[in-house]
């Protein structure tokens, strides 16, 4: 008990103590201690209605000037408050100090619900947006932000990269969104940032790639033209022999990568999903194989086995693009006594195409990085086999039209496996 607590009971005992004392001197013991309990007991309710009064207007009024345990109660109990007072207004300042930060910060900033609805957004978020920032407070975000890429996004933020959209209106801005979640909170937050000049200088990347691959087509012709004449005409001195052969190997690697150059240009240009034409791949298959036959070069066996009523919705071109960089590729990185597995088959998950080889196989450290433009293993190898570094970046490219993914599987020395997988929703079954 502390000290006060031992004054007031004492002080209680010592009062009855009294009254007893004086009760008992004048005869009436019980009437004197009830007379005392009384007083005792009005001094106390005093006290506990005072003490309760204050409690109810703590905020306006300074606590009641009580001596003895109830003072110290009081005390206390205003202690407490005015801690409470401190670390409230403490939170609530940086609370502001952070919502004027928040407001202040050039990217734009949505806090969102677990159901997608707008708590709050900053400015630039507002402006961007074309948010109400008090108006669409409780809206779901993806009721006034219709994109369909943003929406499918915000539903399966791990199933698909953060979207870069053009938003419609008078400053046409390009956007990139990022949910960033909470597991265990129940706001998530939406971050958004202005890409408009990034956009703007990839756009002018890809015109500029398109548009020198598109000028330097024309000359190349010409120049393999004149060498292919002049690796036919029998005057030819024989010193030139050597050069004039090695400057056309050299102009057709050229043509090899503008061509390649233009066909990423077109994938890129396009954009959006490929169209949903039945593709036979079977077929498809079997013709590349042929063609693989028929080169004059030493080739690896090649097999084919797909299964042939099973049609692939998609753009034949950019298919046949596809099968025909991975082919060649196991066929290029494959010596001829290994040999070349080409499967396709469809399944509840969708297609499947694989070309499986047992050639010189890809480092662990390589597999990340290699659709990436002009990226080689070993770029002197590749070279030599007339690679352009192109391939496998124009597969990707055409997978992603096809809402497909390549999977890589390698083994240094070994051989390696590539495979496209395909959406269910792109397969077709066809009846003979
Ligand atoms: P390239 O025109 O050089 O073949 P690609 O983009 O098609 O360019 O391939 C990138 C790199 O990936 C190649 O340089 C090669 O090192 C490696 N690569 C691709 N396919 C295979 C394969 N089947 N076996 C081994 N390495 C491969």
């Amino acid at each position: 008990m502390s000290r006060p607590a031992i004054r007031h009971v004492v002080g209680i005992i010592a009062a009855l103590l009294v009254a007893a004392g004086i009760g008992l001197l004048a005869g009436r013991v019980a009437v004197s201690l009830t007379l005392a309990l009384a007083v005792l007991l009005a001094f106390e309710v005093r006290n506990l209605l005072r003490f309760e009064r204050w409690l109810r207007h703590k905020d306006a009024e300074s606590p009641p000037d009580i001596t003895g345990l109830w003072g110290e109660v009081v005390a206390s109990t205003s202690r407490l408050h005015r801690r409470k007072l401190f670390h409230e207004q403490r939170v609530t300042a940086l609370l502001r100090e952070f919502r004027r930060m928040a407001s202040a910060i050039p990217d734009g900033v949505v806090l969102l619900t677990r159901a997608r609805e707008i708590s709050w957004v900053n400015a630039a978020a507002g402006r961007w947006l074309g948010l109400n920032r008090k108006g669409d407070r409780g809206m779901r975000v993806d009721n006034i932000v219709r994109h369909p890429v943003v929406i499918a996004y915000l539903e399966d933020p791990d199933g698909h990269p953060p979207p870069r959209v053009q938003m419609p209106g008078q400053d046409e801005r390009w956007l990139e969104f990022h949910l960033v979640r909470n597991p265990l909170g129940e706001q998530q937050l939406l971050l958004v940032r202005d890409v408009t000049s990034e956009a703007r200088v990839d756009a002018m990347r890809k015109d500029f790639v398109a548009n020198a691959s598109h000028e330097l087509r024309s000359p190349l012709t010409v120049i393999g033209g004149y060498l292919d004449a002049m690796e036919d005409d029998a005057t030819l001195d024989t010193v030139w022999r050597e050069p004039v052969a090695e400057m056309r190997r050299q102009s057709d690697r050229m043509r090899g990568i503008v061509e390649d150059l233009l066909e990423l240009s077109r994938l890129e240009a396009r954009g959006g999903p490929a169209e949903k034409s039945p593709v036979d791949v079977a077929g498809l298959l079997a013709a590349l194989r042929k063609e693989v036959l028929a080169q004059p070069e030493p080739a690896p066996p090649i097999e084919v086995g797909a299964q042939p009523d099973a049609f692939l919705l998609g753009s034949e071109t950019e298919l046949h693009s596809i099968a025909s960089n991975l082919v060649w590729n196991a066929v290029k990185y494959t010596p001829p006594s290994g040999s070349i597995v080409v499967r396709w088959w469809a399944d509840a998950r969708g297609g499947h195409l694989s070309v499986k080889d047992t050639g010189i196989g890809i480092p662990a450290e390589h597999l990340p990085r290699l659709t990436e433009r002009f990226y080689r293993v070993d770029a002197g190898r590749s070279r030599k086999l007339g690679g352009s570094g192109l391939g496998l970046s124009i597969v990707k490219h055409a997978l992603q039209r096809h809402d497909a993914w390549l999977e890589v599987e390698s083994i240094d020395g070994k051989g390696s496996n590539f495979t496209c997988h395909f959406p269910a929703a792109r397969i077709s079954r066809v009846t003979h």
